[in-house]
């Protein structure tokens, strides 16, 4: 790094103020943004807003659903020179089911901040607003924008992503806050939500042989995708992601038992690799009827793709290449903050990151914070890492948008 670029990169680090990360953090948890909330995202939303316009980061909310806006805020270049970038980040949480935990009382303890969402992933959003207001507030000029999206539904349908993709802003590159223990992480595996629907024929069960019965229908399925396609999957390996799997998550059927249940429905959860394409995901199935089928002639099933796992957009597989210039850039970024070659890996979730590369075309990668629990009964992100992220988004914001 040359020295102008040196002293720009100290300029904007002696812009964060002290302990504004995991204060907005801490406020950040402590609005509820799940999807029990009547107004869903809408406060975190507001509050996020009104800090970035604040502290003098232009920002707007953008409707998405009635009632649900995505922020987007943005530190705007001076020549277009250099390349844009996007940092994006989910508003919602899941629920906190059962917490261990005060939920929306953050806490820390021993270096570690405790709620939900610290960690999935209000931690690394605020670690991204805090990159803004820092170089807006440094004056240093960037030549290309840089952009927040914090947006809302991501642990749903990623209905705000998927507005981001369709209205804009386009920028070159985006980098996901989600958390990654300061990996970079360019690659993940797609996610597919299926339901298999077993038809069976009702009749009193004293008279079980006058009807189908969809649950023992159902469970010669299971056997089959037990038995031959689970080993089958656990061939495949990918060259970018984690191997495939598929998770029997769901069993419904039956109305009581004293009737042949005539309908019993399974929810899938399928992560399908890169080298595999969605036709083949429902073919593998498609292969397990036509199994079954052969020693048992009654069997019949329809498979459907789970209509609340997306809105419009697949949620396909995401792969940058590990020596595309943003991992090597934020690979120097990291570096520059933590001393140590940045760790290259691979995401085991799904994320936003693919529908930025798959439709709008923009490379995108993960890194964010440490900790653990997300979706879980304790929840933490570590709060070291939270400033650490921010000197890292600052910093590869200066490498990509400010070329000179
Ligand atoms: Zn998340």
């Amino acid at each position: 790094m040359s020295g102008d670029k040196k002293d720009v990169g100290d300029k904007i680090r002696r812009a964060v103020r002290k302990g504004a990360i995991e204060t907005l953090a801490r406020r950040l948890i402590a609005i509820p943004s799940h999807s029990g909330v009547p107004t869903r995202e809408k406060e975190a939303a507001e509050f996020l807003h009104e800090y970035l316009s604040g502290n003098g980061v232009s920002s707007k909310l953008r409707k998405v659903e009635k009632g649900r806006p995505n922020v987007i805020a943005i530190v705007k270049g001076t020549t277009g020179g250099g390349k844009s970038l996007m940092l994006n980040g989910h508003l919602d949480t899941v629920p906190a089911y059962k917490m261990d935990i005060p939920p929306f009382t953050p806490k820390v303890k021993a270096g570690r901040l405790y709620g939900r969402g610290a960690l999935d992933m209000k931690g690394g959003l605020a670690a991204m607003a805090c990159a803004l207001v820092a170089i807006e507030r440094s004056r240093v000029e960037l030549q290309s924008d840089l952009v927040l999206a914090a947006v809302v539904g991501e642990e749903e349908r990623s209905e705000g992503t998927e507005d981001i993709v369709m209205k804009g802003p386009r920028t070159d590159f985006a980098i996901v806050g989600e958390p990654t223990n300061l990996e970079i992480q360019p690659s993940h595996r797609g996610l597919e939500w299926l339901e298999v629907h077993v038809y069976g024929k009702a009749a009193h069960g004293g008279q079980s042989d006058n009807g189908v019965n969809a649950i023992s229908m159902a469970a010669k399925f299971i056997d089959v995708v037990e038995s031959e396609l689970l080993p089958k999957l656990g061939k495949k390996t990918s060259k970018h992601t984690l191997p495939p799997t598929l998770n029997l998550g769901v069993i419904k059927g039956g109305q009581q038992p004293s009737s042949v249940a005539d309908h019993c429905v399974l929810g899938i959860d399928r992560r399908w690799i890169p080298e595999e394409s969605l036709d083949q995901v429902f073919q593998e199935i498609y292969d397990v009827f036509d199994t079954v089928k052969k020693d048992h002639p009654k069997f019949k099933a329809k498979l459907k793709r789970d209509p609340r796992s997306m809105k419009t957009m697949t949620h396909v597989p995401n792969v940058v290449p590990s020596d595309h210039v943003l991992v090597k850039s934020l690979g120097s970024s990291v570096r520059q903050e933590t001393g140590r070659r940045a760790k290259i890996s691979t995401f085991w979730g799904w994320t936003d990151a693919a529908l930025l590369t798959h439709f709008a075309k923009t490379p995108t990668v993960v890194f964010g914070p440490g900790g653990a629990g997300a979706h879980a009964k304790t929840e933490y992100v570590k709060v070291s890492d939270l400033s650490a992220c921010t000197n890292v988004y600052m910093d590869v914001a200066t490498r990509l948008c400010l070329v000179d």
